[in-house]
């Protein structure tokens, strides 16, 4: 199994950023055991001082396809959920600037917090789907897929072109404006269409 993600998925996030507006999906990859589930609570870890929350829709991959075309990439995933994208923002800085790849400050263990799915047919429609997050008392990023740069059938034509998909793999599919830090004691809370699906405790 393993788990893609869109970097700068939302104009909103990446302008406050300051990075440029991708014309191609910006994809990297984390290892299995980023994942956090059943709401486990996340434990900061001590190679950071700044780790930041990005509330994220994140896809299921139903079945087997390489080279799917965006017309059919419907067909490959029945259920969204929502996650965490966990960042060391600080060690994130220092290797964007060095040009040195990403891995440590996005996929390193437990950063990738997951929640429960619900099925594709339960929501409105996948292009417009509300999303949120909460810390502890306020909602601190409020998304929309339809704001997506790259909507989810187009995320995994461009995806499967390089990588296989197959049953089981998932997709953070990017974050909107509002990213923020995460301390001790904080509680994270993340909603699709106003439907809890997610909590974190940070430790
Ligand atoms: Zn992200």
């Amino acid at each position: 199994m393993k788990i893609l993600a869109v970097g700068r998925n939302y104009i909103n996030h990446a302008k406050e950023l300051n990075n440029e507006v991708p014309k191609e999906p910006v994809l990297f990859m984390m290892p299995e055991t980023a994942l956090l589930q059943k709401n486990k609570d996340f434990y900061y870890p001590d190679f950071s001082q700044e780790i930041h929350y990005e509330v994220e829709l994140v896809v299921r991959i139903n079945r087997l396809g390489k080279h799917i075309s965006e017309q059919f990439a419907y067909r490959y995933y029945d259920e969204i959920g929502i996650g965490i994208d966990f960042t060391a923002r600080d060690l994130q800085k220092e290797l964007k600037s060095k040009g040195l790849p990403w891995e440590r400050a996005k996929a390193f263990d437990g950063s990738a917090p997951l929640g429960q799915f619900v099925n594709k047919n339960d929501l409105p429609d996948v292009n417009n789907i509300s999303f949120s997050l909460q810390k502890n008392d306020t909602i601190v990023q409020q998304g929309n897929s339809k704001d997506m740069i790259f909507s989810i059938d187009k995320i995994i034509a461009y995806a499967s072109q390089f990588f296989t998909l197959k049953i089981g793999d998932l997709i953070y599919t990017g974050t909107p404006a509002g990213v923020g830090a995460i301390q001790r004691g904080d509680v994270l809370r993340a909603s699709i269409e106003n439907k809890e699906l997610l909590s974190v405790k940070i430790k």
